[in-house]
Formats: C-alpha cells, structure tokens, sequence
C-alpha cells in the first residue's frame, strides 16, 4: 500500500503556514513504513525539535484505477477515516530553503497515525464531514470536509493522473488551521463527527 499525501487544501492553513493558494493540489507520498497504528504512542524522532500535528481526513481505495474521472471517483472509496500527518516542521523548512525535497521531514518512520475507518453511508454527506483534534482535553484543530480547495472527488481524480491507486491505499486529504507543536506526554484525540477515531499518546 501507499499512503499519498494533499498539502494546502484548506485556505485558512495554507494562509497560516504564508503560502500561496496552489493551481493544482499539492502532492506527495508517505512510504508503508511511516504508518503509525491507532494504539501505538508517537515517538518524538531525535532529528527535530519541531514536530508538528496535521489532523486530516483519510479516504481508503478499494478498487485499483488510473485516470479516474472525477464523476466517477465516488466508486474508488467506501471508508473515510481521520489521521494525522506528523510533521517535522524546522527539517521541513530547512529542506525547502534549499530546494530539496521533504521526505526526511513528512516520511518518517510513524509520521502517518491512522486511526479508525467508518462506512462513507455513515455520514449524509462527505463533502459536508465535521473532524476536530483535541490535545489534552482541549481543542486545537477544527475543519470541516466543505471547507477544502478540491473534494476528495477531485483529489482522487488528480493524483491517479500521476499514481495507479490500488486497494488499500489512503489519502491523507489536507489539514485545517490550527497546526502546532506536541510535546512528550501530550495526548491526542481525533473525532469525526462524534466518532473518537483515534487517541494517540506523545513519547
Ligand atoms: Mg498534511
């Protein structure tokens, strides 16, 4: 499986983060070894001072396609989960002064936490899905699946032009607002609607 990665699809983080608004999403793949399960705790890596929390809506395909037209991405997924896409925010700047690519940064061993899937029939409507993260009972991130730049339709259909999807794999489809720092003991919290997808202990 891959896990494949949307950047700045929220408006309100990417003006967080000082970016612009991007032409076509922006993409980028987390290797099987960066997978994190849901009741394992989050070990801070040595290389970085500045891990940061990414919550995001996670889609799993279930059906292998290439080119899939937008119209007909509804087919590719039956689950929608939440996750987060761990980030070491300082190596990921110092990476991208450079110009090298961020892997090192957003791969790592652990950097995709996966929390639980649900049947897409248990929400109305996908492209109307609250999700919130909680960091020690408090709320740090809130979003909402309308508030994206491109619908996981449109996502689905744009990164199958550059990657076959295939059974199993997960779109970490964007973060809202709200990305900040964890620190050892922090617990984490993940609700999709009020569904408590994921708990996840900072080490
Ligand atoms: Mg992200």
């Amino acid at each position: 499986m891959k896990i494949i990665c949307v950047g700045r699809n929220y408006k309100n983080h990417t003006e967080e983060l000082g970016h612009e608004i991007p032409e076509t999403p922006v993409i980028f793949l987390k290797p099987e070894t960066a997978k994190l399960h849901k009741r394992f705790p989050f070990r801070i890596p040595p290389f970085s001072d500045q891990i940061h929390h990414e919550v995001e809506v996670l889609v799993k395909i279930n059906r292998i396609g290439k080119y899939i037209d937008e119209k007909y991405a509804h087919k590719y997924y039956r689950e929608i989960g939440l996750g987060i896409d761990f980030t070491a925010r300082d190596l990921q700047q110092s990476l991208k002064e450079k110009g090298l690519p961020w892997e090192k940064a957003k791969g790592f061993d652990g950097s995709a936490m996966i929390g639980s899937f649900y049947d897409k029939k248990e929400f109305p409507d996908v492209n109307n899905i609250e999700f919130e993260l909680a960091k020690n009972g408090a709320t740090i991130q809130e979003g909402n699946t309308s508030k994206m730049i491109w619908s996981i339709d449109a996502l689905i259909a744009e990164i199958s032009k550059y990657f076959t999807l295939k059974i199993g794999d997960i779109i970490f489809t964007g973060t809202p607002a709200g990305v900040g720092i964890i620190a050892e003991n922090d617990l984490l919290e993940g609700y999709l609607e009020e569904k408590k997808a994921f708990m996840v202990k900072i080490k």
